[in-house]
């Protein structure tokens, strides 16, 4: 249908995320989708049985506009056992439409036209737009390739007056980089006696390996009460579908924060929040998703061993970076339209992480697939580089 109305574009530089872009492309090509970030195997029935319960008990109406309190006493508990810290059931956990929601909230409740938000490139790809949409401007740190460790001396000199929030993201996606108490301890320096308030991207706070242990923001004694931390059950569960997070932080933060998401999303689905309350009850679930993770981690990489591919250190989430230099000039975005059509194997490029489009020749697998689907891509990975 055509529109009489001449459209001045607010986003007229805005492109599709290379996520739906990658994912459309392998479907296409029948490609091994090793690209979008999603498990492509199922999450235990107790959770569906749980959800099909709850429908049929009639928990089927609106939930409170924080969240239903069972999950959100189920949340409280869980970061209390975890990181010591209890926030308060009524003022200080919602229940949110998935990380997504969350961060675009979180940033639409504190950044003004003209306020400055420090990210960190590669850097995640909702925030700059949730930034700019509410007439901010994103101020890039830099994560230097190969380890992606933040340089906190690059970092204050990037604050200004202007600077009205900091987004952290660890276990980082797509690096799979962490930030250490060390981190944290230097970042809460350089915003002491500031209004700076930070959003802080946990989804991938129970995917650590080698015993690293995640340091949540929540944890921390001076950057919590000035952090607002997101987490997604998706990740957590195997259940990116459901689009289902949460947000912790202090009362007046969660206030702001609740501001925006009444009138955004009002409250999120109630059944799942019924059924993911009871499912949390087993710690176990999230506690054993490292070691499940770890277990896939490893067997990856070692397929990933017999190509000539050359694996970046990965310390969490579910995502593995591979420098693909020597094998190909492309840049890294026809090599992953070509990867995925020319050898059945989608992979997002990471340059689309840069405002910039840097290029170090880097590639994201995400592993959180069956063994066969693994092996699947290494199979096909091998034809195509191992003569
Ligand atoms: N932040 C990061 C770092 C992510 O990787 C993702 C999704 N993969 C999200 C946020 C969004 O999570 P959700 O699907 O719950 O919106
Ligand atoms: N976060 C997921 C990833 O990094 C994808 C989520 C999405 O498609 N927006 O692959």
């Amino acid at each position: 249908m055509e529109t009489p109305i001449r459209i001045d574009s607010r986003f007229p530089n805005m492109g599709t995320t290379i996520f739906t872009v990658m994912s459309r492309l392998a479907a296409e090509c029948g490609a091994v989708n090793l690209s979008q970030g999603f498990p492509d195997f199922q999450a235990e029935p107790a959770l569906f049985d749980a959800m099909h319960r709850y429908m049929l008990a009639g928990r089927n109406q609106y939930a409170p506009m924080a969240g239903l309190p069972e999950l959100r006493q189920a949340i409280v508990d869980k970061v209390a056992a975890l990181y010591g810290t209890r926030f308060d059931v009524e003022s200080e956990v919602t229940v949110t439409a998935g990380a997504t929601q969350a961060i675009f909230t979180a940033v639409a409740a504190f950044v003004r036209p003209g306020d400055e938000v420090i990210v960190f490139e590669p850097v995640y790809d909702s925030y700059v737009p949730a930034i700019e949409t509410v007439g901010g401007t994103a101020v890039y740190a830099q994560l230097q390739f190969p380890d992606y460790a933040p340089d906190w001396g690059q970092v204050a000199r990037l604050i200004t007056p202007k600077t009205r929030m900091i987004i952290v993201n660890s276990p980082h996606n797509p690096t799979g980089s962490l930030l250490t108490a060390a981190d944290l301890d230097k970042l809460a320096d350089l915003v002491r006696g500031t209004d700076i308030v930070i959003l802080s991207d946990e989804v991938y706070e129970h995917i650590l390996f080698d015993g690293e242990r995640h340091a949540s923001l929540c944890g921390h004694a001076e950057l919590a009460p000035r952090s607002i931390v997101v987490s997604s059950f998706g990740k957590t569960y195997h259940i990116t579908g459901w689009k289902i997070g949460y947000v912790v932080g202090p009362a007046a933060l969660m206030a702001e924060f609740r501001k925006v998401h009444q009138f955004n999303v009002f409250t999120v689905h109630a059944p799942s929040q019924l059924a993911l309350a009871e499912y949390m009850q087993d710690a176990s679930r999230h506690l054993g998703l490292a070691a499940f993770y770890q277990e896939k981690r490893d067997f990856f990489r070692d397929l990933m061993a017999t190509t000539p591919f050359r694996l970046l250190p990965c310390r969490g989430t579910y995502f593995q970076l591979a420098s693909y230099a020597g094998l190909s000039d492309l840049p890294d975005r026809a090599f992953a339209e070509w990867m995925t059509r020319e050898v059945g194997v989608a992979v997002i490029p990471v340059s689309v992480f840069y405002a910039d489009g840097k290029d170090d020749r880097v590639v994201r697998f995400c592993f959180a697939k069956r063994e066969e689907t693994l092996i699947a891509a290494a199979e096909r990975l091998r034809k195509a580089f191992v003569r």
